[in-house]
């Protein structure tokens, strides 16, 4: 190093061009030390904060927390920290990214560094302040992106309620419960009729819209608890926890006669369409929710046989298919 350079102003110069808000404080929270990055974010120069009490310039500061915070670097001489994704920021600085990012304040991380003498005592705290604006965008943004891959998972494109793997998840589960807990589960099956005939008729744009419609009646029909999705094609599975076989029949009656009086229309005509409904309790012979699956389409194929547009109630005299 050139002798000529005086070192103090040299780590002046170091300190001044780092993108890092450099701050040092005395026990008394008295401002030994604010560098150009602090004067820029803050609007206030270091000839304005030098001897200053650093809560009196800044009363948004959470004072209790902070002086707790560089008390403790005193006393312990240890080294602390603390994340955007705790404390979004210290300071309340505004940043330049785009409105977009939706993301208020710079977001910041902190470091607390005992500054020690030769006898080891503490004399100042050293905080350093990163902005950490654009991880906290990425990361927020990236959040938001694997919930909606996870929301897109357990969903049917064309209807948007769930799908095949989430509904036999959920029974696998419900299933699970009551065999662990005791308590009671009914599931109903249903599956729309001669619903090719409607394809063939009015085109499978128009049976596409039939599905949507029907998918959206089941919400209204269904009380929050019950667990509704797309099975196949045009069948759809309603899962009924805490819900007996009479309980569950009435339900299916009301989803059948719903669909039924149901005024589909596309394409200027009505289309009509009707349900055939299985329904099913889990008994104590039932080994696992894909059993449970086969009796209520035991039942839903007894509709079919006997003329759809019908509910059923699984019994053990309908043969297992
Ligand atoms: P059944 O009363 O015995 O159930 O007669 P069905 O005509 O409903 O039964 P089938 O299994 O013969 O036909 C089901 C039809 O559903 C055939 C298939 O093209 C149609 N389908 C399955 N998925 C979709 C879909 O996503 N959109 C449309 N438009 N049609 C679909
Ligand atoms: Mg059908
Ligand atoms: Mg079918």
């Amino acid at each position: 190093m050139n002798a000529d350079i005086d070192s103090q102003s040299f780590l002046r110069f170091i300190v001044d061009r780092v993108n890092v808000g450099v701050v040092v404080l005395n026990k008394e929270m008295e401002v030994l030390l604010w560098n150009n990055f602090m004067e820029l974010n803050s609007g206030y120069s270091s000839d304005d904060m030098i001897g200053k009490n650093l809560f009196e310039s800044f009363s948004d500061l959470p004072k209790k927390w902070l002086e707790k915070k560089i008390k403790s670097v005193f006393i312990l001489k240890n080294f602390a920290f603390t994340g955007w994704e705790q404390r979004s920021y210290l300071f309340r600085f505004k940043h330049n990214r785009p409105v977009t990012g939706n993301i208020d304040y710079m977001r910041q991380n902190c470091t607390f560094l005992p500054i020690m003498n030769d006898a080891g005592e503490v004399q100042a705290v050293c905080i350093t302040v990163f902005d950490v604006t654009d991880t906290s965008i990425y990361q927020t943004k990236l959040k938001e992106a694997m919930g909606r891959l996870e929301e897109m998972s357990i969903r049917d494109g064309l209807t948007g309620i769930y799908n095949r793997r989430h509904l036999e998840n959920q029974l696998a589960s419900e299933f699970d419960r009551v065999r662990r807990y005791g308590g009671i589960l009914s599931i109903i099956l249903f599956d729309l009729d001669h619903f090719k005939n409607i394809n063939d008729t009015y085109g499978h744009l128009a049976g596409d819209e039939v599905l949507k419609s029907i998918s959206s009646r089941l919400e209204a029909v269904l009380r929050n608890s019950d667990i509704a999705g797309r099975y196949g094609g045009e069948e759809f599975t309603v899962i009924l926890p805490n819900t007996d076989a009479e309980g569950a029949a009435i339900l299916a009656e009301r989803l059948r006669k719903e669909v039924e009086e149901s005024e589909i229309i596309y394409d200027g005509q009505k289309i009509p369409v009707t349900i055939s409904v299985g329904v099913t309790l889990l008994s104590d012979n039932i080994e696992n929710h894909e059993m449970l699956l086969n009796q209520a389409d035991t039942a839903l194929y007894y509709c079919k046989e006997n003329g759809r547009n019908q509910v059923k109630l699984f019994d053990k005299t309908m043969t297992l298919i």
